[in-house]
């Protein structure tokens, strides 16, 4: 066996990654107070979970771990990616649809059932990947082995353009 550093103890991790964990999905960021037009990506995502062997030497199925991605990204495929908690974007809505009015320059008037509405300040990849993240979490703590010790989570926007965020369980 290795050296265990006593400041970074050895660790296992499993990844998770592209295949089924995509999504197609239309958006808008804001950057710098300046509003993109309106386009889509086919995003990329991946998973890695580290965490302890358990008597059989596995972190997490692999199988299990596709499973609550994929939900997520199902979620999200083929939906316009609607940051609700913008500072630039002022959003309201009916019965039927989001009203999104940017300055007074633009306004979008969009279904719900086209809408993914996240509790998110940008769509960012950024803020994607942090999204999804709360979702598997979740998921996992219902689902999931326990003692798991940490999830990073990447979203690729484009081939070699990639968000990731991480977090300990
Ligand atoms: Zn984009």
């Amino acid at each position: 066996m290795p050296d265990q550093s006593p400041s970074r103890p050895a660790s296992h991790s499993v990844t998770v990654e592209r295949q089924r964990l995509r999504f197609a999905a239309g958006h808008f960021a804001t950057f710098a107070d300046e509003l993109e037009p309106i386009h889509g990506h086919n995003y990329d995502v991946f998973v890695e979970v580290v965490g302890p062997l358990t008597d059989e030497s596995w972190v997490i199925d692999f199988s299990l771990l596709k499973r609550l991605t994929r939900e997520v990204c199902e979620t999200l495929d083929h939906k316009f990616l609607l940051q609700m908690d913008s500072r630039t974007l002022t959003i309201a809505d009916d019965d039927t649809h989001y009203l999104i009015q940017y300055r007074d320059e633009l306004s979008y008037r969009l279904p719900k059932h086209d809408v993914a509405a996240l509790p998110i300040d940008n769509s960012t990849a950024e803020r994607l990947s942090q999204y999804i993240a709360g979702q598997v979490i979740a998921s996992l703590g219902s689902s999931g082995p326990p003692g798991l010790a940490r999830l990073r989570v990447g979203v690729e926007e484009m081939p070699g353009q990639a968000a990731w965020f991480e977090t300990d369980l």
